[in-house]
C-alpha cells in the first residue's frame, strides 16, 4: 500500500510559501482551451491552500515547446480559466525562474496565487541529466516552504518538478494525487469481485503489460477497439485489412493461455461492424467475426467498432460486476458510425452501482464527446499514462519521492 503524506501533515500553513505542481496541461486549438477538466482537477487542493492562507505559486506545463519559450505554449490563457473557475485572482508572470519570477513571489499576499510560465520552457525540466534537473529545481524551490505534488498526468516522470524538488522540501501529495492513487489501488489491492476489466483502443502493444498484470486480478477481460483483432488473429480467424500487429500474436497467444492457467475468462467480441474503409462516410455492414473476410468488402474490410451482439452481451457481463475498469474506446468512436460500442459501454457503465474507473486519455474524451458526465462514473482519471503504468504494476517515481 502506497503511503504519502497529505496537505495536513504539513501543518499551519498561514503566510507560508507553497509551491503546488499542478497537470494544467490542457488541449488547446488556436489558444483557446478545448476542455479545462485538468484546471477543474486542480481546484480542490487549491482551494485548500487558499483557504489556509498559504501564499502559492503554482507552477505546471503545456503540451512539449521542447525546451523553448513558444507562444503557442503559453500558460497565459490557463491563467484566465483557472482565476475563472476558482472564482479568485490568479496573478501570471511570463517567467518560470529569475528576477522577474522572484519579484512576483515575493510580493505575493497570504491566500494569492500566481502561476508561473511553463515550466517545459527550460529544457532542464526534462533533462536526463539529474544535476541539470536538480539545478533548476532549487531555483523553483527558492523561498518555498513546502511542496505539494498534484500533477497526476506527470508522476510517472522523471522531471525537475516532479521528482527533484521533493529531494529539496517538506512535501506532500494533493488531493489529486492522493485520490487517483486511491482508486488505482483500488483496482490492484483486493479489488471487490467479480472484477471486470475492458481494455480496447488502437494497439494491444501499448497495452501488453496492463494486461498482463491485470490477468492476476481481474475476473473478467473483456476485448474491443483495434486491439480485438490481433486476438481474432491469434485464434486464426482471418481478420481481412483490420489493424493488426502481427508482431504481438504470439504474446496475445501466451495471454488466451494465460488466461485459461489462471481460470479468468478472456471474452472476445462475437460480432463486429466493418467496413470498406477507414473513413467517417465508409459503408459498413454488421458481420460475426468469422465472417469479416466474407463481406461485399472482400479482402479490404475493416473492423471498426464491435457490434451488437457483443456490445449487449459486455453490457450484461458489467451488470454482474462490483469493480470495472475500463480503458480504450471499443471502437473508432470520432466517426458517429463506429461509436456505438463504445456508447453502449459507456452507458453500461453508467447504469451499474459497482465501482467504475474510466483511464485513458482517449477513453476519457470519448465518454465526454458521447454525452456522458464524469459524476456518471465513480472516478475518470486525468492521467492517462501515469494510471496505465500504475496497472502496470510499475513504481511511479514522483510517488516512491513522497513515500
Ligand atoms: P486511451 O487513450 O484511452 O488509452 P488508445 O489511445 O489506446 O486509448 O486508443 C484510442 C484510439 O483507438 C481511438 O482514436 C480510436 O479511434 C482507436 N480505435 C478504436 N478501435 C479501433 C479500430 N477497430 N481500428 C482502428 N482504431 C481503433
Ligand atoms: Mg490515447
Amino acid at each position: 500500500m502506497v503511503s504519502m503524506k497529505a496537505i495536513s501533515d504539513l501543518g499551519e500553513l498561514g503566510g507560508k510559501t507553497v509551491l503546488l505542481r499542478a497537470d494544467l496541461n490542457v488541449p488547446m486549438k488556436n489558444g483557446e482551451i478545448t476542455d479545462d477538466g485538468r484546471i477543474r482537477a486542480a481546484l480542490k487542493t487549491l482551494n485548500i491552500l487558499i483557504k489556509a492562507n498559504a501564499r502559492i505559486v503554482v507552477i505546471s506545463h503545456l503540451g512539449r515547446p521542447g525546451g523553448k519559450v513558444s507562444n503557442e505554449f503559453s500558460l497565459a490563457p490557463v491563467a484566465l480559466r483557472l482565476q475563472e473557475l476558482l472564482a479568485h485572482k490568479v496573478q501570471f508572470v511570463d517567467s518560470t525562474i529569475g528576477e522577474q519570477a522572484e519579484k512576483a513571489r515575493t510580493e505575493l499576499e497570504p491566500g494569492d496565487v500566481l502561476l508561473l510560465e511553463n515550466l517545459r520552457f527550460n529544457e532542464a525540466e526534462t533533462s536526463k541529466n539529474t544535476d541539470t534537473r536538480l539545478e533548476f529545481a532549487k531555483e523553483l524551490a527558492k523561498g518555498a516552504h513546502a511542496f505539494v505534488s498534484d500533477g497526476f498526468g506527470v508522476v510517472h516522470r522523471q522531471q525537475a518538478s516532479v521528482t527533484e524538488i521533493p529531494t529539496l522540501l517538506p512535501s506532500v501529495a494533493g488531493e489529486l494525487v492522493a485520490e487517483e492513487i486511491s482508486v488505482l489501488s483500488r483496482l490492484t489491492e483486493n479489488p471487490e469481485t467479480p472484477y471486470v476489466v475492458i481494455l480496447g483502443g488502437s494497439k494491444v502493444s501499448d497495452k501488453l503489460k496492463v494486461i498482463d498484470n491485470l490477468l492476476e486480478k481481474a475476473d473478467t477481460i473483456l476485448i474491443g477497439g483495434g486491439m480485438l483483432f490481433t486476438f481474432l488473429a491469434a485464434k486464426g480467424i482471418d481478420i481481412a485489412s483490420s489493424l493488426c500487429e502481427n508482431d504481438q500474436i504470439e504474446t496475445v497467444d501466451s495471454y488466451l493461455k494465460k488466461a485459461e492457467r489462471l481460470g479468468v475468462k478472456i471474452i472476445l467480441p462475437r460480432d463486429v461492424v466493418v467496413a470498406e474503409k477507414f473513413s467517417e462516410d465508409a459503408k459498413h455492414t454488421v458481420v460475426d467475426v468469422e465472417n469479416i473476410s466474407k463481406t461485399a468488402f472482400g479482402a479490404k474490410a475493416m473492423g471498426l467498432d464491435i457490434g451488437p451482439k457483443t456490445s449487449a452481451e459486455f453490457s450484461e457481463i458489467i451488470k454482474t460486476a462490483k469493480t470495472v475498469f475500463w480503458n480504450g474506446p471499443m471502437g473508432v468512436f470520432e466517426f458517429d458510425a463506429f461509436s456505438k460500442g463504445t456508447k453502449g459501454l459507456a452507458a453500461a457503465l453508467s447504469e451499474t452501482s459497482a465501482f467504475t474507473v474510466v483511464g485513458g486519455g482517449d477513453s476519457a474524451a470519448a465518454i465526454r464527446i458521447l454525452g456522458f458526465n464524469d459524476n456518471e462514473f465513480s472516478h475518470i482519471s486525468t492521467g492517462g499514462g501515469a494510471s496505465l503504468e500504475y496497472l502496470e504494476g510499475n513504481v511511479l517515481p514522483g510517488i516512491e519521492v513522497l513515500q
